[in-house]
């Protein structure tokens, strides 16, 4: 999460767009473009139009909202174990991942590390700094079982135990003994809760000596990048497209809209959002139920001067548009799907829908989506599973039901949801990037006009 907000702030900055401080009090322009994050994994973006909250004027936020987190395996607090002579990595699982597609695939290293470091302009005192740091280089591995050591029932099952089967390999204890990284480990070799060659490896990335170390929170990734593919390249091959793919669109939607000369003649304040923690059911500092949204949202209205009285207005007339991965249909298991909601790629962007309000979508705001993607010239699919099967859910529920602004869930189709690698189309990517950047350019009018029938 901390890398993809470290991404979305480079956009947004190469956008034009001024960072503000969480917990400051901000100066606010009409017109202005600016981002606040927190924790360094969740992240706020918007642009104040020109014309919100002016006399006379009907005003609302116009929301995107996204996810920054992915399934994961992440650094234990005490990562230093080992097993039939190699150093291995104490792992804890992040959010409901399909773990077997971890096995057999180099893996890289990244995350946030806290290092004590001298304080600026005070070399006697030290402070601590967060830093980021990323390592795609293949540093760990986590095997199969050969075939000939499974019994059928178990070749059948492929059951993995997330607790004693998960823990990656990496390195040849008799290597490292050679290296005598752990055996003489060093004064400064740090943090003795994790392999000495490891924090080496870390510390070398972020140029810091070991012992400056002092916590982390470090993800396993795939240490492949990113590729197109199918014969005609139609597809994207990616770790973390759930929900990284609506971030960006969302992110980038609003840079887009940025660029445009419609700003200054906008109602609305856009906002494209995105939330830590919402595989792991989003309560935290930075998740979809934490308090940091309408913090943000009150901070803002208060900087525009909007009075108190007048806000609940601007509530009632906002929207939320929040997008997250859809299951677009699977050739070879076309009958999980209910048969009249098979979303495929290439075909558009997915509304969701659940009775039972596991998604936030109502009639009301479907319908408007569906303005809005016509005018956006994106096509559009319906979803709701089967009676028979369970449903999945996202930040679209927690965040209406705390601000009380209307929703809809949507998103982009994609195979194999929350495996180490996931795969969806590449019309659908630049679909949702197109319609993002038509929300925030058409849904006010939309709305008005709607209101008006
Ligand atoms: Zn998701």
């Amino acid at each position: 999460p901390y890398h993809s907000v470290a991404a979305c702030a480079g956009l947004l900055r190469a956008g034009g767009f001024t960072e503000l401080a969480d917990g400051a009090q901000w100066k606010l322009a009409r017109g202005g473009k600016y981002f606040v994050s927190k924790g360094g994994s969740e992240i706020m973006a918007f642009i104040v139009g020109g014309r919100f909250c002016q006399p006379g004027v009907e005003s609302g936020l116009s929301i995107v909202g996204a996810h920054t987190d992915s399934p994961c395996l992440r650094l234990r607090p005490n990562s230093k174990v080992s097993g039939a002579g190699m150093l291995q990595v104490g792992i804890q699982t992040y959010g409901g991942g399909l773990w077997h597609t971890w096995f057999d695939r180099p893996l890289g290293l990244a995350g946030k590390v806290v290092v004590r470091e001298a304080a600026p302009g005070r070399p006697d005192e030290t402070r601590l700094a967060e830093k980021l740091v990323r390592i795609t280089d293949p540093l760990m591995i986590l095997p199969n079982l050969a075939i000939h050591l499974q019994s059928a029932e178990e070749r059948k099952a492929f059951a993995v135990n997330p607790e004693t089967h998960l823990q990656p390999v990496l390195c040849s204890k008799m290597f490292d003994d050679e290296a005598g990284k752990e055996a003489s480990r060093p004064e400064d070799a740090g943090d003795a809760r994790h392999h000495a060659a490891l924090l080496e490896v870390v510390a070398k990335r972020l140029g810091c000596a070991p012992g400056d170390i002092m916590d982390a929170d470090l993800c396993l990734m795939d240490s492949m990048p990113a590729c197109l593919a199918g014969l005609y390249e139609e597809f994207i091959s990616s770790p973390r497209i759930d929900n990284l793919l609506s971030t960006w669109a969302a992110v980038q939607g609003l840079c887009d809209f940025a660029a445009s000369s419609a700003v200054a003649d906008c109602q609305d304040v856009c906002i494209a959002v995105s939330f830590d923690h919402e595989e792991c059911g989003s309560q935290s500092t930075c998740g979809a139920d934490s308090n940091s949204m309408s913090v943000w949202l009150e901070s803002l209205l208060g900087a525009l001067e909007v009075p108190p009285l007048a806000r609940p207005l601007v509530y009632a007339k906002s929207f939320l548009l929040s997008a997250d991965c859809a299951h677009g249909v699977h050739p070879n298991y076309a009958a999980k799907h209910q048969s009249e909601h098979r979303p495929d790629f290439h075909k558009g962007i997915v509304i969701k829908t659940n009775a039972n309000q596991r998604y936030a979508t109502t009639a009301l705001t479907s319908a408007l989506f569906r303005e809005v993607c016509k005018k956006a010239d994106v096509p559009v699919q319906d979803f709701v599973v089967r009676n028979d099967s369970p449903c999945g859910t996202t930040i679209g529920p927690i965040v209406s039901s705390k601000l009380g602004i209307r929703t809809i869930d949507i998103g982009a189709p994609q195979w194999a949801m929350h495996s180490c690698r996931e795969t969806c189309a590449s019309s659908d990517a630049r679909h949702l990037r197109a319609l993002c950047g038509a929300f925030f350019e058409s849904f006010r009018n939309i709305d008005t006009a709607a209101a008006k029938m």
